[in-house]
């Protein structure tokens, strides 16, 4: 019997999405938002469709947005039982910077917001995903490291802010949420064009992914490109991971068995308003199998993959990651 109180989630740990075109896909977040593509794979139960990791300078966890290129779905709609927003840490100051760098390359970005306090610039990726930059405090001690190869550091995203949920009834989640160790934080109405009357935040005690947001909404939604497939959060060691385990199992969820994800271990489960919930463990991470300084460059393919990587590779579409020395004017 583990300890019926697991140690708190320090916060969010990936975020993985469905989305259309490869090339298009790695030049958004690669290039437009300057992420690092600090893993090139293929999805481990479809191994004919990449895996695409894009994080902070080293990968570090929260602060890695993977997503599945799975150009056979259609366009996706988001709505209630899903990750509604996906929201990224910026320095203050720094939304000016990426207004200008929207209009340059012409990203689809709405008006700032404010929300709890903070300002909130919201846009959508080329596949129609909604996503966020929130201004927050850096502190020098920040765990996450900034990748400078197109967005100087001043304005680099610093891994997860926050997701919102869309729930067609919160207060399960939020009763989860508690389970996972982040605490009920505020409670704000939320904009009229919004869905929901108000928006409620839990907190994690880590510095970076700390925020759930949760909504009530009813808003019909389907799975495809421009919706989040799932969200992870950090149970950082195997101990950790198991006692959490065992407490959503006790709270009356069905997780997995533990799953090796080759960078981390999982475990997944659906929440009670049905958004997909993963586990994952820090270990071993994106360095485990190629240098900090050639992550990303080459077709990654764990385990038993590795033997059929002739196939493997035939079949998919070859893509180019922009790269700095390559880029036109618009990109530095
Ligand atoms: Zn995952």
């Amino acid at each position: 019997m583990t300890d019926p109180t697991p140690t708190p989630t320090p916060g969010i740990h990936h975020v993985t999405c469905i989305a259309g075109d490869p090339q298009r896909n790695v030049d958004f977040w690669a290039g437009t938002l300057g992420l690092r593509l600090v893993k090139r794979s293929v999805n481990q139960d479809d191994p004919g469709t990449y895996h695409f990791f894009f994080a902070d300078a080293e990968g570090t966890p929260g602060t890695s947005m993977t997503f599945f290129p799975w150009e056979s779905l259609p366009r996706g709609a988001v709505g209630t039982g899903q990750v509604s927003r996906t929201a990224f840490r910026v320095p203050a100051g720094c939304l000016d910077y990426w207004e200008e760098r929207f209009d340059a390359h012409g990203v689809d970005y709405g008006d700032r917001i404010e929300r709890f306090g903070e300002t909130v610039l919201p846009f959508r990726d080329p596949d129609g995903l909604p996503v966020e930059l929130v201004e927050a405090r850096i502190d020098g001690d920040d765990p996450t490291v900034p990748w400078t190869e197109f967005v100087p550091e001043s304005a680099a995203i610093r891994g997860f802010h926050s997701v919102t949920l869309w729930l067609a009834d919160p207060k399960p989640t939020g009763e989860l949420l508690r389970t996972m160790g982040l605490e009920e934080r505020d409670t704000e109405p939320t904009p009229a064009d919004d869905p929901g009357d108000e928006r409620t935040r839990f907190a994690a005690a880590g510095p970076v992914g700390a925020y759930v947001d949760v909504v009530r909404a009813d808003e019909s939604g389907r799975q495809g490109h421009g919706t989040v497939h799932h969200v992870a959060f950090q149970t950082p060691t195997d101990e950790d991971q198991a006692a959490m385990r065992e407490a959503v199992q006790s709270a009356g969820l069905r997780p997995t068995q533990q799953i090796d994800r080759h960078w981390f271990r999982s475990v997944y489960f659906r929440e009670f308003a049905g958004v997909l919930f993963e586990l994952a463990t820090n270990a071993p991470g994106y360095t485990s199998d190629e240098p900090l300084d050639e992550l990303g460059e080459r077709l990654v393919l764990p385990g038993p993959f590795e033997d059929r990587r002739g196939a493997i590779e035939d079949a998919l579409p070859d893509v180019t990651v922009p790269r700095a020395e390559t880029a036109d004017a618009n990109d530095r």
